[in-house]
């Protein structure tokens, strides 16, 4: 096993920034909230921003209000506007819950957002919804810390004690809506009673509509983040996250809610771990649907492998979704180079005990794309995985990319994108092993269609 020893050339700033920005992941864990409204704090090019991002992805509507800072908000504060805001959101989308997230604009200036929630809360007069709250400055923290802090206010607001119950509560990360609809029928499967949150399967991925829905229907129902802390169990896609931001561990910490921290289930190994513990928690054995998925997909392990064994593969995104892919990469006998974005987190110690199946592997923190385009001209990567947002690099490589994750601009069906459990894994493989041979057939001269 090697840790590569070199750094990319040090540099003061991010060039070509990897990462996105906080509030947008906190709008995209509100957004799977039911009946809830996205909310920032902060200027209107920041709402305007994160609505073009998560549109183009999701090819979906959205609505993310905003309090639309002006000079004197930005000199004064901006309580006026956070309040009109709020009332005209009530007025216009009657939600249940609307979910306020700073930007760098208000966390700058020092406003204090949670004293002002709680005056609107005290002179509303009448019914009013709840309002949570997430500090989400986007200098401290890049998507991934604004969806997790999300989920933690979120959490932290509702959930409250009681007589203890057979259900549990899956908190799975940033992962694809086809990710979690797949999710909720292994949970179905084992008749198992599970809160995924947040659950955006089909508000961010919804059918046509025949007229126009100000909040699309779908998400994690209210009354079920209130039950959360009678679950018996918690199960959090995510190894990284610090404890004091984590919804599981708040739940085990405030209601004894057994908290189980697991990568996100892609590859057998981890797949298998999740499934231990569906069993565990339904009493249920694993269903034979399952033990037929993982069968295929070692079968296809043995017959994909001469084409992806020792192939170095460059993977980016943020620290649990390139963890989890690397871990799978190495399962299958491939390098993994990762390049993960965000804050550093002193990997290199924490990831050994995910990465004991790997041949090699190399590890870069905090990088943005021309780090990464460094790193790759020394390692010579045979494939990237990760957003869309790699293609550049990938087309100076010459080398394919295999898109997942979040942001994909460049191709139709991002949502449907699959990579966790059996069946999400296979399809993964199925995609790597495929990108490889198309590779090697490009680059033939005769052109082989037997390979
Ligand atoms: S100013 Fe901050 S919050 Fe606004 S879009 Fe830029 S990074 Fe995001």
């Amino acid at each position: 096993m090697v840790i590569a020893d070199m750094n990319p050339v040090p540099h003061e700033a991010a060039r070509n920034a990897c990462h996105l920005c906080a509030p947008l992941g906190a709008g995209m864990a509100f957004a799977g909230v039911a009946n809830t409204l996205p909310y920032l704090h902060g200027g209107q090019g920041c709402a305007t921003y994160i609505r073009r991002y998560t549109i183009s992805h999701f090819r979906e509507p959205v609505d993310i209000a905003s309090s639309s800072f002006g000079e004197n908000a930005t000199v004064f504060g901006g309580k006026g506007n956070l309040f009109k805001g709020l009332n005209n959101v009530i007025k216009q989308y009657h939600p249940a819950m609307i979910g306020v997230a700073s930007t760098c604009l208000a966390e700058t200036i020092g406003e204090d957002v949670a004293a002002q929630i709680k005056e609107f809360y005290l002179q509303s007069d009448g019914w009013c919804p709840e309002l949570i709250f997430a500090p989400t400055p986007s200098y401290v923290g890049s998507h991934y810390d604004g969806f997790h802090r999300a989920v933690f206010a979120t959490v932290t607001a509702l959930a409250r004690a009681g007589e203890k119950k057979q259900n549990i509560n899956i908190l799975p990360n940033m992962i694809s809506p086809a990710d979690i609809r797949y999710l909720r029928e292994m949970c179905s499967d084992f008749s198992l009673e599970a809160t995924i949150l947040p659950d955006y399967s089909e508000t961010l991925d919804g059918g046509s509509w025949a007229e126009y829905h100000r909040i699309p229907e779908g998400g994690t129902l209210l009354y079920d983040i209130r039950r959360m802390g009678q679950s018996a169990a918690t199960i959090e896609f995510n190894n990284f996250l610090e404890p004091e931001v984590s919804a599981g561990n708040y739940l085990a910490k405030t209601f004894g809610v057994t908290n189980h921290r697991i990568g996100i289930p892609v590859g057998v190994a981890a797949v298998d771990e999740f499934m231990k513990l569906l069993e565990q928690y339904s009493r249920i054995s694993i269903p034979a649907k399952y033990i037929k998925e993982r069968g295929r997909l070692l079968d296809s392990y043995v017959d994909g492998h001469k084409y992806v064994f020792g192939k170095r593969a460059l993977v980016f995104g943020d620290v649990d979704f390139a963890v989890s892919i690397a871990a799978f990469l190495a399962e299958i006998g491939m390098i993994p180079i990762i390049c993960t974005a965000g804050k550093e987190r002193n990997l290199p110690e924490l990831i050994k005990p995910h990465m004991q199946k790997a041949l090699e592997f190399h590890i870069f923190e905090g990088t943005d794309f021309v780090a990464m385009g460094e790193i790759a001209d020394k390692l010579k990567p045979d494939i990237i995985i990760g957003s869309g947002k790699g293609y550049p690099l990938a087309r100076r490589l010459q080398v394919p990319l295999i898109r997942l994750n979040f942001p994909i601009h460049d191709r139709l069906g991002g949502t449907r994108l699959r990579c966790l459990g059996y069946g999400g894994t296979q399809e993964l493989f199925d995609r790597v092993v495929n990108g490889l041979l198309e590779k090697q057939q490009d680059d033939s001269s005769i052109g082989h269609a037997y390979l």
